[in-house]
């Protein structure tokens, strides 16, 4: 049988019995509730036993035991252990186990003669267990049923055996029940619901843990778009300059510390301003775009890139001296050249300048970058769409 409590099957054929459940917490807990019941019933039946040794209990008062004891204890037993259980509304049976107590001690005093009176101390331990789940109204209505077997026993007495029985005195012990079960389920149900909120708290503080588990997941989410946007420029989808920046000062550091090398190139783009002026400042923003993939396009996956200014780009090509920067810058200058701008018109062509300088051991990255820019300005003095360095 499957449920709610995850309950397997109570006699599993494949696994070896344990009398309680190893697989199912909730119905062990109920199991060994029900242990600590019986472990009351036995000292009740021990009582009884004292009594009649004593001479005070009647034979037929233990005799009963006998049978009542095994066969309430035996059959909430079999009803968890099948899981049986489960298709009530508390699966604790908590009521039933306490009506079930109240009517064997009600069996018990019948004979109990003069220890009558002692043995409605096992109605407070029958209580007790009450504690472990019922409410205010729940403690009233069983506290009820007991000063009804109480008043049973006394009624069925005064009828079958008024010998020997004081009436006065029993009618006294019924009302001090009356008394001690009122103050109990007061006290009874307060515990009661205290116990609940404790555990309705626990359930709320898991629930509140595992909603704060998915927002971490979406504010990680979230975090990681803004980092993201932190550092990529908005038109090109390249790096901005702040992160370009960051990202040559680690070059730098690492080159420092294998003593390899890096050479950049400051890409940019001829006569942009004539581009705005004649065709509109978003034709300007689609050329910017159509270069950067270009350029992205054609850079090793190693290199990186980033917008430097307006329509300025600078290229950081790892582990390449001047002397391969000069091919790849050359291969970069080429594709741009082939760009092609459908929306402007298709005789628009753009060409870029581009000025490289490799790092020299222990430079400044500004030192590196101002000798990338003099070369770039040199290739745009040398008539642009072109390459050129500086040593
Ligand atoms: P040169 O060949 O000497 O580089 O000439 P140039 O016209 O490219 O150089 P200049 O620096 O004079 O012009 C750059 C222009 O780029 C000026 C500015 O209006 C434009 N610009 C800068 N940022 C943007 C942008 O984000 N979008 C657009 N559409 N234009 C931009
Ligand atoms: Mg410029
Ligand atoms: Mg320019």
């Amino acid at each position: 049988m499957n449920n709610k409590d995850g309950n397997h099957a109570a006699f599993n054929g494949t696994s070896c019995f344990s009398f309680i459940p190893k697989d199912n917490p909730n119905q062990a807990l109920r199991i060994r509730r029900l242990f600590m019941a019986s472990v009351a019933y036995v000292l009740n039946g021990s009582l009884a036993y004292f009594s009649y040794l004593a001479g005070i209990t009647e034979w037929p008062g233990v005799a009963g035991l006998l049978i009542i004891i095994p066969a309430v204890n035996i059959t909430f037993y079999l009803l968890i252990r099948t899981g049986f259980n489960l298709r009530f509304a508390d699966p604790s049976m908590t009521f039933a186990q306490m009506c079930a107590a109240t009517l064997t001690v009600m069996y018990v005093m019948y004979y109990a003669n003069e220890s009558r009176g002692l043995l409605l101390l096992m109605y407070v331990i029958m209580l007790l267990f009450g504690i472990f789940r019922l409410n205010t109204r729940d403690f009233f209505l069983i506290s009820m049923i007991t000063l009804m077997t109480y008043g049973t026993d006394i009624i069925l007495l005064y009828l079958f055996r008024p010998e020997g029985v004081n009436f006065h005195n029993e009618f006294l012990q019924w009302i001090v029940l009356a008394i001690v079960m009122i103050a109990f389920s007061y006290i009874g149900g307060y515990i009661s619901s205290l116990r609940r909120n404790l555990s309705t708290s626990r359930s709320e503080l898991k629930k509140t843990v595992e909603n704060l588990n998915i927002s971490r997941a979406e504010l990680e989410k979230s975090l990681s778009i803004i980092q993201e946007i932190a550092i990529r420029d908005e038109l090109t989808g390249l790096y901005n300059r702040r992160h370009l920046m960051e990202l040559l000062d680690n070059e730098k550091n690492r080159s420092l510390r294998g003593n390899t090398v890096f050479t950049i190139a400051m890409l940019d783009i001829d006569h942009f301003k004539k581009v705005n002026d004649t065709h509109g400042h978003q034709s300007g923003d689609e050329v910017l775009r159509t270069v950067s993939a270009a350029i992205h396009n054609t850079m090793r996956n190693t290199d990186f890139c980033g917008r430097y200014g307006g329509e300025e780009f600078v290229l950081v090509l790892i582990q390449t001296d001047l002397k391969e920067a000069m091919i790849c810058a050359e291969r970069m200058r080429a594709n741009i050249e082939k760009c092609r701008f459908p929306r402007i018109g298709d005789g628009f062509r753009i060409t870029a300048s581009i000025g490289l300088s490799e790092y020299q051991l222990r430079e400044e990255i500004e030192t590196m970058i101002a000798r990338a820019d003099r070369a770039l300005y040199r290739a745009k003095e040398d008539g642009r769409n072109r390459v050129a360095c500086e040593t």
